[in-house]
C-alpha cells in the first residue's frame, strides 16, 4: 500500500471504522474527534450521505483507505461504556459475513428498535410489571431426575465455564425441559446467567409460568409481541446482569449477557430457528459458535433432532445424550397408518379414526385433530367445465373458506368473494376440493352432535385472547374434539388427549423440498407426542393413501431415528446438507424476464471468480423457476450453489457478492442470497 500524508483539517484521535445501517457490505470510517473517548461496541452518530445515522464502532485503526481529508467525523457519542460485548460484536459481524449480509443492516436489525435511534441505553425503572404477578417459587416438587436425566444434567453441569456442546435428544414428555431447569439452576447458583431459546410458536403463558414458578431469579422474555419500550428493557436487563434468565424467540440470541453461564436451544428441528428474509441466520446454529466464543455450554434439545445435529452427534462433535423413556407414569403412545384409498367416509375422515374418536370420548379422553390446512376446502371447482379457483397473482390456488365466506389465497393474501356460478361457464354446479380444519370441524361436529368440537388455527385465534380461551378448556379436562394445524404440533402440552388423527401424511412424502421427508417426520412425531402425556397411554392414527411407502413404514416401525438414518445415507450418498452445503442466489422482479437474466448475469460472475480463483468442487445449477415461479404478482427465479467444503463457497461467495452490488443491473430486481438455506422454495 502506498505510503500516506494525513492532511488533517481538524485534531483528531484515531479513525473509527463505523456498522452503518445501509444496504453496502462494507464498514465505513469516520475521523474521531479529539478529546472524545470512544471503543468498539458502542453507538455513534454519523454523517451518511445528507442525513445522520446511528451506527456502531467495530473497530478503531490508524488508517483508512480512504485520504484522511475525505473523512467526515462523528458526530456525536451515544454510549459511554461498551453496549456489545466484543465476544458478541465478532459473532455479529463473523454472521454478517458467512450469511452475505449487509454488515450494517445485519448489526442494526439485532439491537432492538429502542437503540436504533438516539435514545440513552439506559433501563426505566418499572419493575413491578403490573401484569406480571408476583409469584414466591414454589421448590416443593421438583422431581427427583431419572437416571438419564441425571446423566445429562450431570454432564452439563462439569463443562461450566467450557464450550461444549450437548444435543439433548430425548422422547417427547422425556423431561428436557426438567434437565434445562436443573442446569439453569446450577448456573444460576455460580451467578452467571442463561440464554433459552424457544420456537416462535411455543412461547406460551405455559412455558413461561414454569420457569417462573422455579426460579425467584429475574427472568427477561424477548418476543415479537413486546413494545419497543418492554423489548429495550428486557435486553438492557439481559446486557446489564439485572435478568439472570433470558426466554426468547430467535433474535434473543443476540442479546448480550453481562455473566453468561449457558445457551439452550429448545425444539432444536424448529424452522424458526433460521431466518427466512433479510438477514438469513441460523440461531441454532450460530448458538454453537457463540457458546465458543464465550468459552460456555450449550445444549441443543429435541424429540426429533434435525439431521444437521444428528450428523453432529454421530461425528463427535455434539455430545449426544439420550432420553428414551418418558419422565413419570406416561407412556410412549402406538400408531397406525390408515389406509385412504379403501376408507374415506365423511369429508377427509376413514372410519376408522371415527370409530377411534367415538371409542376414546367415550372412555373419557380427548381427540387432537392434526390437519395442516386451514380454511374450508383447498380449493373451488366447476363440475361442468373444469374451472378452478386460481390466484390472479400466483401459481396457486384460492382456499375456500366458510367463517366468514370468501375465497382467500394463503401465499398473498388476495380475497375473493364466494362466486355464486362458474366466472366461465356461468354454470351453477361448483363443488369444493380436498379438505380444512373448518370442513373437517364441521364434519365432526355433525357426527359427535354432544361432544365439543374446537378448532385452533390462524383463523381461529386471531382475535387476542381466543388461544388462552381455547387451551383453558381443554385443560379442564372434559372430552372434546380439536381440530387445528401445526399450532397445536409444538409446545403445548395436552395431558386430557389420548387420540391423535394425522388427517394427511402425505404431503411430506412427494415434497418438492430435499427435507420434505426429514420435516414430515418430525411433524409427526411432534404432533404424536401431544397425545397420552399423563397416565393414559396415546393412540395415534395417520391417514395416508400411501400405507406402504418405505419411509412411513420405518418411521412407525422403527422410529424416528431409524429414518433419520436412512435419510442420512440418501443425503451422503446425494452429498446434501448436511454431507454438503447449499447457497441459493434469489431473484424476483414484475416481469418475467428480469429474474432469469439477473440470475444469468449472476453465474456469469460466479464463473469468472471459479476461473480466476481456480476454485474447485463447486456445482452451479440454474437459473431455474422457483418451485411456485409466480408469487404477489412477482416471478421468481433461483440460482443453486453446491460444495463439499464451506471455505470454498465463503471464498466464491464474498467477491461475487460485491460485484453483484456494484452492478445496477442489481437495482431492477430484488435478490438475496440464502447460505444453508432451510427450503428450496
Ligand atoms: P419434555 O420437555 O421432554 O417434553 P418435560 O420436562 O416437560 O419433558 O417433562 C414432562 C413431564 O414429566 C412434566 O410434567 C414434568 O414435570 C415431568 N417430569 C420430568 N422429569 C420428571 C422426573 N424425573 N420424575 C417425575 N416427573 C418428571
Ligand atoms: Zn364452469
Ligand atoms: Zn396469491
Amino acid at each position: 500500500m502506498p505510503a500516506r500524508t494525513p492532511q488533517q483539517s481538524h485534531p483528531v484521535s484515531g479513525i473509527a471504522r463505523v456498522a452503518v445501517p445501509s444496504p453496502l457490505r462494507r464498514l465505513f470510517d469516520y475521523l474521531i474527534p479529539a478529546n472524545t473517548h470512544v471503543q468498539p461496541g458502542i453507538r455513534v452518530r454519523v454523517p451518511f450521505g445528507s442525513r445522520e445515522l446511528t451506527g456502531i464502532i467495530v473497530a478503531i485503526v490508524d488508517q483508512s483507505d480512504i485520504e484522511t481529508s475525505q473523512l467526515r467525523p462523528i458526530t456525536e457519542v451515544l454510549d459511554h461504556d461498551e453496549l456489545i460485548p466484543s465476544h458478541l460484536l465478532d459473532l455479529w459481524l463473523w454472521a454478517a459475513n458467512y450469511y452475505q449480509h449487509p454488515v450494517g443492516d445485519a448489526l442494526h436489525s439485532l439491537l432492538p428498535a429502542g437503540l436504533r435511534k438516539k435514545s440513552a441505553a439506559s433501563i426505566r425503572s418499572h419493575h413491578s410489571d403490573p401484569s406480571q404477578p408476583e409469584i414466591t417459587p414454589t421448590d416443593t416438587d421438583i422431581p427427583t431426575p431419572n437416571n438419564q436425566q441425571d446423566e445429562a444434567i450431570r454432564a452439563v453441569n462439569d463443562s461450566s465455564g467450557q464450550f461444549n456442546s450437548f444435543l439433548l435428544d430425548g422422547v417427547t414428555g422425556s423431561g428436557k425441559t426438567e434437565v434445562y431447569l436443573q442446569c439453569i439452576d446450577h448456573i444460576l447458583k455460580q451467578d452467571k446467567q442463561a440464554v433459552m431459546l424457544v420456537p416462535e410458536i411455543s412461547l406460551t403463558p405455559q412455558t413461561i409460568e414454569r420457569f417462573r414458578q422455579r426460579f425467584s431469579a429475574a427472568i427477561a422474555i424477548l418476543h415479537s409481541g413486546l413494545t419497543p419500550r418492554q423489548r429495550l428493557n428486557a435486553w438492557l436487563e439481559a446486557a446489564s446482569g439485572v435478568a439472570r434468565i433470558i426466554i426468547g424467540t430467535r433474535s434473543a440470541l443476540f442479546t448480550p449477557m453481562a455473566q453468561p453461564g449457558l445457551i439452550i436451544i429448545d425444539e432444536e428441528h424448529d424452522a424458526s430457528f433460521k431466518q427466512q428474509d433479510g438477514f438469513r441466520y441460523s440461531a441454532r446454529d450460530l448458538a454453537v459458535l457463540r457458546a465458543r466464543h464465550e468459552s460456555i455450554p450449550v445444549i441443543l434439545g429435541s424429540a426429533t433432532p434435525s439431521l444437521e445435529s444428528l450428523y453432529n452427534a454421530n461425528t463427535g462433535r455434539y455430545r449426544h445424550i439420550q432420553l428414551t423413556q418418558r419422565a413419570g407414569t406416561a407412556s410412549m403412545p402406538t400408531f397406525q397408518l390408515v389406509d385412504t384409498r379403501r376408507q374415506l367416509s365423511e369429508p377427509g375422515l376413514s372410519s376408522d379414526l371415527l370409530l377411534a374418536t367415538a371409542r376414546h370420548l367415550k372412555q373419557g379422553g380427548q381427540v387432537l385433530i392434526f390437519i395442516n390446512r386451514r380454511g374450508f376446502a383447498p380449493v373451488l371447482h366447476c363440475e361442468d367445465c373444469g374451472w378452478t379457483s386460481e390466484c390472479p397473482s400466483c401459481d396457486a390456488r384460492l382456499t375456500v373458506h366458510r367463517k366468514p365466506p370468501h375465497l382467500c389465497c394463503h401465499h398473498c393474501e388476495t380475497r375473493q368473494p364466494v362466486p355464486d356460478h362458474c366466472p366461465d361457464c356461468q354454470g351453477k354446479s361448483l363443488g369444493t376440493g380436498g379438505t380444512g380444519t373448518e370442513q373437517c370441524e364441521s364434519a365432526l361436529a355433525t357426527a359427535f352432535p354432544d361432544t365439543p368440537v374446537l378448532r385452533l388455527d390462524r383463523d381461529a385465534t386471531r382475535r387476542k385472547g381466543e388461544l388462552e380461551r381455547i387451551l383453558k378448556q381443554i385443560n379442564n379436562g372434559e372430552p372434546c374434539i380439536l381440530v387445528g394445524t401445526q399450532m397445536i404440533a409444538k409446545g403445548h402440552h395436552l395431558p386430557g388427549v389420548t387420540l391423535v388423527g394425522v388427517l394427511d401424511a402425505d404431503n411430506g412424502l412427494f415434497s418438492a423440498d430435499f427435507r420434505g421427508q426429514e420435516f414430515m417426520a418430525q411433524m409427526l412425531i411432534q404432533v404424536a407426542g401431544r397425545a397420552g402425556r399423563a397416565s393414559q397411554p396415546g393412540e395415534v392414527l395417520i391417514q395416508t393413501s400411501n400405507p406402504e411407502h418405505q419411509s412411513l413404514q420405518t418411521l412407525i416401525h422403527d422410529g424416528y431415528h431409524a429414518l433419520a438414518r436412512t435419510l442420512l445415507n440418501e443425503r451422503e450418498a446425494a452429498a446434501m446438507p448436511p454431507y454438503g452445503y447449499l447457497v441459493i442466489i434469489r431473484a424476483e422482479a414484475v416481469s418475467m424476464a428480469a429474474p432469469q437474466r439477473y440470475l444469468t448475469l449472476a453465474r456469469q460472475v460466479i464463473n469468472s471468480q471459479i476461473h480466476s480463483q481456480q476454485l474447485n468442487d463447486i456445482e452451479v445449477h440454474g437459473p431455474l423457476p422457483a418451485p411456485m415461479e409466480r408469487r404477489a404478482n412477482r416471478y421468481r427465479q433461483h440460482l443453486i450453489l453446491k460444495s463439499s467444503s464451506r471455505s470454498v463457497l465463503q471464498s466464491l461467495l464474498t467477491p461475487v457478492c460485491q460485484i453483484l452490488e456494484g452492478r445496477s443491473e442489481s437495482r431492477r430486481v430484488r435478490w438475496s442470497v440464502d447460505v444453508d438455506p432451510l427450503d428450496m422454495l
